[in-house]
């Protein structure tokens, strides 16, 4: 009996067959590491949310369905909950704050950096306000080496880059001291930032003149960064910085960004009207600037910072003591203290400044000024507020907290088109001091707080303000959106429970109603801790040379 023959092509047919199949049923089973089932996603855009499952692959967001049949290594059942981006913090005190960054710096202190993870942020740029590491190589390296949770970027502080050429003093650059700067920028770059940050109201920066940040602003525009600023001026002169800002987008030829905007003082409540005009009307003749804001009425700085006069901090801590020493140049130091603690930051009152932390002294972290006053046997006047500041100054300086902003200007401020939610907050240890709360609360604050109970907005654009606007800002094209192909960066939470307990009083209080954080496809934080997963990067800016 003759075997039937196989043709050629019956035979190429069978194999295609074969394959088609494996390859089809490969594409079925193959197991998701994670997905996250039955959300409400809201995916970052400003869409309104829809329910999904989503799908995980290693370090990336696989699919986003309505349904997912395939198996998965895990499942998370979200019902009931909202599934986001991660929120992307693009003001972040990660290095510490002003002057020479601590050691060790507060992310390599605390790498896990709860007090923003537990608040769904799965990304921190640091070096804000001028102040970075100079130059930025070595503490990217060692942050990286450490191994951290969250991701982490960085801007090149112009406050630090000026300190490091030629120190904190009352001149302008000579043209080799400039050229040395404008280096210094483009090696920030090339180390990785995403642009250049300002702090024209802290010494050395409050010495500079405009043209001298365009210089650098252009190094920075060049090699596809931003700039971003805390302005010279967020008092009785902010339309003033409003305009300076503006203006070294404009003549840097680079997108600008007022930082954690704001008006301080009751003489300058209501002045954001004016200050979001000046915003829109340079959008419309097509300069890029944007705002972010934290949603809190107090700010926070140094005492030295807020309450002196600029030219009575020129130079090194020697040379401020020494004219603390002198009785004359005191006394004029003292009335300007005085006018700023009734018309600026102190807010009219000494008891709307807070002691946060005082390293000399911690016992007097949590205190207010007048309570210091008091507690050195002074009485509680204006006169004695003020010399107490100065006091706690010459002691070793410490950190302050100034109610002085008004709930209105925040609510406008939300409510811009063109602002995005930053805490300027930084990576604190749990305990320590008296930190602002918007270390721990500014995220979940607005979900709360200006979602669901003030609605002044909608959810989706909350997280549009917390995940794709600042993502497009600094050019993150991989984060801040939930799609396929994105980084599987992700906070489910529950939108009736979210929100901040952390209080000026009681800072120390993690976030509620965050259910589950996943950075980078691992899980980060779940069933109210922390993981032992460190799965965050160092993120590059658009100039980096590895
Ligand atoms: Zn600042």
């Amino acid at each position: 009996m003759r075997r039937p023959q196989r043709g050629p092509l019956v035979t190429f047919s069978v194999a295609l067959a074969w394959v088609v199949t494996v390859v089809v049923l490969r594409a079925q089973v193959a197991p998701y590491d994670l997905v996250i089932r039955n959300a409400r996603v809201v995916d970052g855009t400003g869409n309104p949310w829809f329910r999904a499952d989503i799908g995980i692959r290693g370090d990336e967001i696989a699919t986003i369905a309505r349904r997912i049949n395939a198996p998965a290594t895990r499942t998370i059942d979200a019902a009931g909950q909202v599934a986001a981006p991660g929120f992307i913090d693009i003001h972040v005190h990660a290095f510490g704050g002003a002057g020479q960054p601590p050691s060790p710096f507060p992310i390599v202190e605390v790498p896990t950096a709860d007090n923003y993870v537990r608040q769904g942020v799965t990304t921190l740029i640091g070096g804000p306000d001028g102040f970075s590491p100079v130059p930025l190589r070595p503490a990217l390296e060692l942050t990286a080496k450490t191994g951290i949770t969250p991701n982490l970027g960085t801007f090149i502080g112009h406050g630090s880059i000026r300190a490091a050429v030629f120190g904190s003093v009352d001149r302008a650059p000579t043209a080799g001291e400039l050229e040395r700067m404008r280096a210094l920028a483009l090696e920030g770059m090339r180390d990785g930032a995403f642009g250049l940050s300002t702090g024209l109201f802290y010494v050395p920066a409050i010495f500079s003149k405009t043209d001298e940040v365009v210089e650098l602003a252009r190094v920075v525009g060049a090699s596809g960064g931003i700039h971003i600023s805390h302005m010279r001026d967020e008092e009785l002169k902010v339309e003033d910085s409003v305009r300076e800002t503006i203006a070294i987008g404009e003549q840097g030829e680079l997108p600008t960004q007022v930082t954690h905007h704001k008006t301080i003082g009751k003489a300058s409540w209501g002045k954001t009207v004016a200050t979001l005009r000046q915003i829109d009307e340079a959008r419309q003749r097509g300069v890029d600037v944007t705002v972010d804001v934290y949603p809190y009425t107090a700010s926070a700085t140094s005492i030295s910072a807020a309450l002196m006069p600029v030219w009575a901090q020129e130079g090194g801590r020697e040379d401020i003591l020494k004219r603390l020493r002198d009785p004359v140049t005191r006394r004029r130091i003292l009335v300007e203290t005085i006018r700023i603690l009734l018309d600026g930051r102190g807010g009219g009152d000494a008891r709307n400044v807070m002691v946060s932390r005082c390293d000399w002294n911690p016992s007097l972290a949590g205190q207010r000024l007048d309570d210091v006053a008091a507690g050195r046997g002074k009485s509680r006047s204006i006169e004695e507020a003020a010399d107490t500041a100065l006091w706690l100054v010459e002691s070793g300086d410490c950190g302050g907290i100034y109610f002085a902003i008004g709930e209105d200007d925040i609510q406008r401020i939300l409510r811009h088109p063109a602002s995005m939610i930053a805490s300027d907050g930084g990576v604190v240890v749990f305990g320590r001091a008296s930190p602002h709360p918007r270390s721990y609360g500014t995220f979940v604050r607005v979900l709360g707080r200006y979602v669901r109970d003030l609605k002044v907005l909608t959810l989706e654009d909350a997280i549009r303000k917390m995940s794709s606007l600042p993502a497009r800002r600094i050019g993150l094209a991989d984060r801040g959106i939930l799609r396929e192909r994105m980084k599987a960066d992700v906070v489910i939470f529950d939108p009736a429970t979210v929100r901040d307990i952390a209080t000026f009083e009681q800072p120390h209080q993690y976030a509620q109603g965050i259910s589950v954080v996943v950075i980078n496809g691992q899980v980060a934080f779940e069933n109210g801790a922390v993981t032992t997963a460190r799965p965050g990067r160092i993120l590059y800016g658009p100039a980096r040379i590895p």
